[in-house]
């Protein structure tokens, strides 16, 4: 390793230049799938303790292991060039991050990268909208379960409703867009709110956003507690309109995306339990300590900090990224009996 070479430099391997056309330099594993799509979390903690995510005590990484925003775009400048050019910021919940904002301008101004998303609980939206828009941001996806003060509490083990509305009109009222409301599919909690948040959702036009429950939180999960992709379609056709596919929807998109027939409104569901993902999945993650995960369930990690602090050759860092995505297994194995939950939940790993 080689500390001398900052990794700000432009790189000079050709080898891993993209805009050249040269498919040696993407990020390809050994399934053939190409990687473009990067998540980041920038910290595990959360204002939130929301039941399917993470447990109510918890002990959160030291501050000081957490990626600085410097390490974090130096990690982006070197995935760039391999190919890397989506990216979503997640946490725990991001906006806790102080001035989130400066990272967004410094990836900005990374060449390549030309979709930044944010997913956010939206409780500090509100006071930080106008500073995100400014510094480029303009996707958002704001996690809301419930219109309901009470079952907000029941569901997140916190208050914070209002705070959450206040945030999606204001970043409405500043022009972000897309805005996807997210909620997550569980049987015996969704139920309850499907409709209030379907119908909000179509008065104001956010895109409806439905996650079937996933095993990556802190309670027992079994298949029976997901309310599936399939009974939602069912739902929303008979109490509100018919659903027709979306005409740019893309079929290798993790989201199914579908249009009211009458024209008001969109909705995404992603069923990573009833119809995985996984043949065509090209997402990798960055926890919020430097870890490199080439899927959400994977149990093995990359450790990036070592190379990141302090900085190393690009070229071996690039080699590690390439490594990682190398040993992507084929799938995680949700509905089998040889699934095995990761030691990490949720908000510690970034949804
Ligand atoms: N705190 C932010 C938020 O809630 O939007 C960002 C992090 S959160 C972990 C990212 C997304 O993961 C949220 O939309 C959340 O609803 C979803 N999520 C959390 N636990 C889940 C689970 N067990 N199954 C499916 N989705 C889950
Ligand atoms: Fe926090 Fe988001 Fe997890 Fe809820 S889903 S506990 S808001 S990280």
């Amino acid at each position: 390793m080689n500390a001398s070479v900052p990794l700000s430099l432009p790189l000079v391997n050709s080898s891993l230049r993209t805009d050249r056309g040269d498919a040696s330099a993407r990020l390809v594993d050994t399934f053939g799938r190409v990687h473009n799509n990067l998540r980041i979390s920038v910290t595990d903690r959360c204002n939130l303790r929301c039941v399917y995510c993470m447990p109510e005590e918890v002990t959160f990484i030291d501050r000081r292991e957490l990626l600085t925003f410097e390490e974090i775009a130096t990690f982006v400048r070197v995935a760039a060039p391999l190919g890397i050019n989506k990216i979503r910021l997640t946490g725990g919940e991001p906006l806790m991050r102080r001035d989130l904002h400066k990272l967004v301008a410094l990836l900005r101004e990374i060449p390549g990268i030309h979709d930044l998303g944010l997913t956010t609980n939206g409780l500090l939206l509100a006071e930080q909208a106008s500073v995100l828009y400014a510094a480029g941001l303009r996707r958002l996806n704001i996690s809301l379960d419930t219109l309901d003060p009470h079952r907000f509490r029941q569901i997140t083990r916190r208050d914070g409703l209002q705070a959450t509305i206040d945030g999606l009109f204001e970043a409405r009222r500043l022009g972000f867009r897309p805005i996807k409301v997210n909620a997550v599919a569980v049987r015996g909690l969704i139920e309850h709110d499907l409709i209030p948040l379907a119908v909000f959702c179509r008065e104001y036009g956010f895109e409806f956003r439905l996650i079937e429950y996933m095993p990556i939180g802190a309670e027992p999960w079994e298949r029976d507690k997901v309310f599936f992709a399939h009974e939602i379609i069912e739902k929303l056709e008979r109490e509100i309109a018919p659903l027709v596919p979306a005409p740019d929807y893309d079929p290798r998109a993790p989201a199914m995306e579908f249009d009211y027939a009458d024209g008001r409104g969109r909705v995404g569901l992603i069923a990573s339990v009833s119809r995985p993902f996984c043949q065509r999945c090209n997402r990798l993650r960055l926890t919020a300590d430097g870890k490199l995960r080439h899927c959400l369930f994977a149990l093995e990690e990359t450790d990036l900090k070592p190379l990141l602090r302090p900085v190393c050759e690009a070229s071996v860092l690039a080699e590690a990224i390439r490594r990682t995505v190398w040993s992507k297994w084929e799938g995680h194995e949700i509905n089998t009996a040889r699934f095995v939950k990761p030691s990490r939940t949720m908000h510690a790993i970034g949804g």
